[in-house]
């Protein structure tokens, strides 16, 4: 059987070290980092994540402040809350939670950040210093794949690697992370699965890397043996919540998986953390 990944436990290492890097600055500065998280609205899923990364941020020492706005906010009030937030020196990052309300573009909100401030990694300005193999604040799961990778002793150094689904904030700067340390990537979308070749690319893969958001799609005959498998696909069904890897039919053939949950999602809360720890690091240099 595959081994299966305990992301919980590497979100632990990760957040460990960020607790150490955090107080050490914060011996000579005096004031810890300050992370606002601001949410519109009251929607329950939402404030499960905006929990998670409450309590990330009090194991290492991040100051989380949580500011939920109406649902009725135009973008010009919250652009202009942003604009306070990036003036706010005590401020280290900034996190815009999703779902925004109809009408008002997550991106742009992202955009009008200071990019040193962005906590997500999804600034314009840091997604393109991926490109230049110089990116500091990197998007959040793109980070935590990398990371699991990493501590697997994985080396991608001319491994085949096929990641499914080319979102901007998972598949395209992953692919672009992953080709930084020489592997050969192949990205597949909804065009490949509707032209019929997705399995036949998923089967060369040493790393499978599965971000659709479709409820155990990929299974066992789509994977060689001895392939490692990271699922980022969070689903929420009946039989509660599922990846986009049939988890049962895919661990035996894989070296590794990631089960969902307990498996990306965890270590990406903790990349979040890297990112503040990372800003306030910045700022205080
Ligand atoms: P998205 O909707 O922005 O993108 C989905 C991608 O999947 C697109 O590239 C699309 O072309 C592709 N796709 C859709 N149907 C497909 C099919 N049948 N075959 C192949 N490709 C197909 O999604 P996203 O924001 O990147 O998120 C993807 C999944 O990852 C979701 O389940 C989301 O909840 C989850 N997610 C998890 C984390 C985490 O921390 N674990 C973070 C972000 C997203």
């Amino acid at each position: 059987m595959g081994k299966i990944i305990d992301g919980r436990q590497i979100a632990l290492a990760i957040n460990d070290k960020v607790r150490r890097g955090i107080q050490h600055i914060q011996d000579v500065s005096g004031r810890p980092p300050k992370l606002v998280s601001i949410l519109l609205g009251t929607r329950s899923d939402a404030q499960i994540y905006v929990n998670m990364q409450k309590k990330s941020a009090a194991q290492v020492g991040i100051d989380f402040d949580s500011r939920v706005l109406e649902e009725s906010t135009t973008s010009e009030q919250l652009l202009d809350q942003i604009r306070r937030l990036n003036e706010n020196n005590a401020v280290s990052a900034i996190i815009v939670q999703k779902p925004l309300p109809e009408g008002i573009q997550h991106d742009s909100i992202v955009a009008s950040m200071l990019a040193e401030k962005d906590a997500e990694g999804i600034h314009p300005l840091n997604l393109g210093k991926i490109l230049r193999k110089e990116a500091d604040i990197v998007p959040c799961t793109p980070g935590a794949v990398m990371k699991i990778l990493n501590m697997q002793g994985v080396d991608l150094y001319g491994k085949e690697v096929v990641i499914i689904g080319h979102s901007a904030i998972v598949g395209k700067p992953l692919s672009m992370m992953m080709l930084n340390e020489m592997a050969t990537v192949t990205v597949c979308h909804i065009g490949t699965y509707e032209k019929g070749d997705i399995k036949a690319h998923a089967r060369k893969a040493d790393v499978l890397v599965v971000a659709v958001g479709k409820a155990q799609m990929v299974k066992s005959d789509w994977i060689k043996e001895g392939c490692a498998v990271i699922d980022v696909g969070i689903n929420r069904t009946d039989k509660g919540i599922v990846g986009d890897v049939d988890f049962e039919d895919v661990k035996d053939k894989a070296s590794f998986i990631t089960p969902v949950p307990g498996g990306v999602g965890p270590v990406t809360v903790s990349i979040l953390m890297r990112n503040v720890f990372r800003a306030y690091r910045r700022q205080n240099s």
